[in-house]
């Protein structure tokens, strides 16, 4: 094929124009311009199977890690010389960071091939930051760095987003500010910042908010030439910080691919030698209504006048901001004669202060010394809350009872902590004195003992959610499948339903969808269904809301989280729809200890019922396997399909990482119609559940 191009007329170079035209063969331009395209496509299309690769890679590489760590923390505990102790501890450290690099690798080649979703779900703005900052305080402590964290009085509570991915960010940041920073102090702000689109939202209940986190350090700073490349994947500010430090140069860049996922913008100031901030932008939806428990808390606090006694002058202003926004009338004092000169002045004034909040690690005098001297004089004594280093140890709880004071709590301060912590402080003052307020109510609002029906099929999980839920004070209703839900959902009356989407005769969606229509030929109010499913497919969201349920809880369920979503579903019955998510399901890797701790964790640390559920599961697990193996010798892809889901189900609060993940192979597998892959998977989970097992058997023989 011949390509001309005709000129006409043109114009020479003198400006002259002419009449006649010119035909330029373009030919070998154009044949090269298709080759080109072709070679980007090509191109293209490679990097995308590279990062498809490396992800599939990194993921895969995850499993045998996890192994090594969970088999050396098991020799660890076994009797050892002191030099197989030090070989054992290196190897475990080593394969800890190995994990690190691979997870930074997978998120980012999973981010390259487009293969990260991010989560939408309601959270507490405060909580998440909060929990990215404790992450971190106790390295930061170590160091005797500062780490503090001020968020905006007029910064939401509740926002839409993706939690773990937020705080994946920030662990990021402050991870870096801490690694970088030798002495000083780590502030992380969050602020509003000016939103030109904020009124164009017209969605009733929730509005975009433009929210801007800035994380502060006073470490070595970054050379300015270094400023844009450094958010580029396997850059560093100067590599012979690798070698002090350690790293990949992926933090940076994974944290910036996110932020423009998440439609925003990050960016950098720095000056060697002074320091460093990281900002960036992104925009969440935050609830419109007025939230009541701020409300009910300034309410609570109003007019109180309290001492606040911190060395570490960001904290200060921190604490102090906190308290004007709470109504209280704050005196800030730097050091413990600074305090001491204000308590005895609000004495000679007839009034002395009711509360004091006081930094147990100062300079000079510290808290605990303060402390002590204000309860031994009759004029100063009273009611105190002692804020305690990260890493506070049982030594210093015991001085804090031994001395006295009412409440405690430790550094970095949750908000909610503190105002719980102030509010028992102060139930403990005599009515009728000046500075009185109304007696504190218990702030995680919502009353308690909900009526709910639960249906589940597997045995272990009804279980565990019937001894969480009903230790909480509620009364539940257990059924097995969807049918027995309608049932008695019809005959009964509840404020809430927790429904399994995978259950055998009729599914969580199909019970959904009947309950639904029947509401409408009755006439009954709604009642709020939370879907509760292991798969945190794509789509798998979508499929719950639009059988009808309106919230949507990932397994494995946490104590903590289950809880605060039934007071909050359960006492605005009636309200939009909005989503509890679950921040584990999102980021895996950031829970620390073995897939045991974690569960314990989950059970909200109570370890009666542990060791009660760890008892059932060593009572069950032998026959689910036997049912699998069986499946899988016949070649039966559905009864494997089945056995998987059965057993993965049980799994999933036990092991969600490793056996439950094989179990979901195994499920897919069957569904796919695969059986004669499954041998192979079956093998690496028969393995991975005899470790399982055996450190069940070490931690029930361990405890009375
Ligand atoms: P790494 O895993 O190497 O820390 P990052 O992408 O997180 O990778 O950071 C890249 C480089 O940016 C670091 O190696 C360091 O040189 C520089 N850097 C990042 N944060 C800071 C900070 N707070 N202070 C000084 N240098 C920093």
């Amino acid at each position: 094929r011949q390509w001309l191009v005709l000129k006409f007329p043109f114009t020479n170079q003198s400006g002259q124009q002419w009449l006649g035209g010119e035909a330029l063969d373009i030919t070998q331009r154009k044949q090269a311009e298709d080759e080109l395209i072709k070679a980007k496509a090509l191109a293209e299309q490679a990097n995308r199977a590279k990062s498809e690769f490396l992800a599939h890679m990194s993921h895969e590489i995850r499993t045998p890690i996890n192994a090594i760590l969970g088999m050396t923390e098991l020799a660890l505990d076994t009797p050892l010389t002191p030099q197989q102790r030090e070989y054992l501890e290196m190897a475990h450290a080593s394969t800890d960071s190995l994990l690190t690099i691979i997870n930074d690798i997978l998120d980012f080649s999973k981010i390259e091939a487009g293969k990260l979703e991010l989560a939408s779900a309601e959270f507490d703005l405060r909580e998440n930051v909060l929990d990215a900052l404790r992450a971190l305080s106790l390295r930061a402590a170590q160091k005797g760095l500062e780490l503090a964290c001020r968020v905006a009085p007029e910064a939401p509570h509740l926002v839409i987003g993706d939690p773990g991915r937020l705080r994946q960010i920030l662990l990021n940041l402050m991870g870096n500010a801490v690694k970088f920073t030798k002495q000083g102090e780590i502030i992380v702000e969050v602020t509003v910042a000016p939103n030109p689109q904020a009124e164009l939202d017209l969605v009733p209940d929730w509005k975009p908010v433009l929210l801007r986190f800035a994380v502060r350090d006073t470490g070595i700073g970054i050379p300015a030439e270094k400023h844009r490349q450094i958010f580029d994947p396997f850059t560093q500010a100067d590599s012979s910080t690798t070698r002090k430090f350690g790293g990949t140069g992926l933090g940076l860049a994974i944290s910036a691919q996110l932020v423009q996922l998440m439609g925003g913008r990050i960016w950098l100031e720095s000056q060697t030698g002074e320091g460093s901030t990281f900002s960036f932008e992104i925009s969440l939806q935050a609830r419109r209504l007025p939230e009541r428990e701020p409300a009910a808390r300034s309410k609570m606090f109003s007019g109180l006048s309290v001492l606040l006694v911190d060395d570490h002058t960001a904290t200060r202003a921190i604490l102090t901001e906190l308290f004007v926004s709470w109504g209280m009338n704050p005196v800030p004092a730097a050091d413990s004669s600074g305090a001491l000169s204000a308590l005895w002045k609000a004495v000679a004034l007839g009034a002395p202060f009711k509360l004091k909040v006081i930094d147990a690690q100062m300079p000079v005098v510290d808290g605990f010394a303060l402390a002590d001297q204000m309860q031994r004089s009759s004029d100063l004594c009273g009611s105190i809350v002692m804020i305690l280093p990260a890493g506070a140890r049982p030594a210093d709880f015991e001085r804090c009872e031994k001395i006295g004071v009412s409440a405690y709590l430790t550094k970095p301060v949750k908000e909610s902590e503190l105002a719980h912590a102030i509010s028992k402080a102060v139930r403990n003052l005599s009515p009728g004195a000046p500075g009185m307020y109304p007696a504190a109510r218990p702030l995680n609002l919502g009353r308690r003992g909900f009526r709910i029906l639960l249906a589940e099929d597997n045995g272990i999980n009804q279980r565990l959610m019937y001894e969480i839920l009903t230790k909480y004070g509620n009364h539940v209703a257990v059924v097995e499948n969807g049918n027995a839900a309608v049932q008695l959902w019809e005959n009964g009356q509840f404020d809430l339903i927790l429904m399994d989407v995978n259950m055998p005769e009729m599914d969580g969606l199909e019970a959904t969808a009947a309950i639904r229509a029947r509401e409408q030929s009755l006439q009954r109010k709604r009642t709020p269904i939370v879907a509760m499913t292991a798969l945190a497919m794509k789509g798998d969201r979508e499929r719950c809301l639009a059988a009808g349920m309106d919230f949507y809880l990932p397994k494995p369920i946490r104590t903590e989280q289950l809880i605060e979503a039934i007071q909050r579903i359960a006492a605005d019955s009636g309200s939009p729809a909005a989503e509890i998510s679950s921040m584990a399901a999102s980021s895996p890797s950031l829970v620390p200890g073995t897939s045991l701790e974690t569960f314990l964790s989950y059970l909200g640390g109570d370890r009666k019922l542990f060791r009660s559920m760890a008892k059932s599961f060593m009572d069950q697990y032998p026959r689910l396997i036997q049912r699998l193996d069986q499946a899988i010798q016949t070649k039966n892809a559905r009864e494997i399909e089945l056995a998987a889901h059965r057993l993965g189900g049980t799994l999933s609060y036990f092991d969600p990482e490793n056996t439950s993940k094989l179990c979901a192979r195994l499920e897919e597998m069957g569904r796919q119609g695969l059986a004669d892959g499954a041998a192979a998977c079956f093998e690496d989970l028969r393995h991975s559940l005899e470790r399982l097992v055996a450190s069940f058997e070490e931690s029930l023989s361990e405890e009375p």
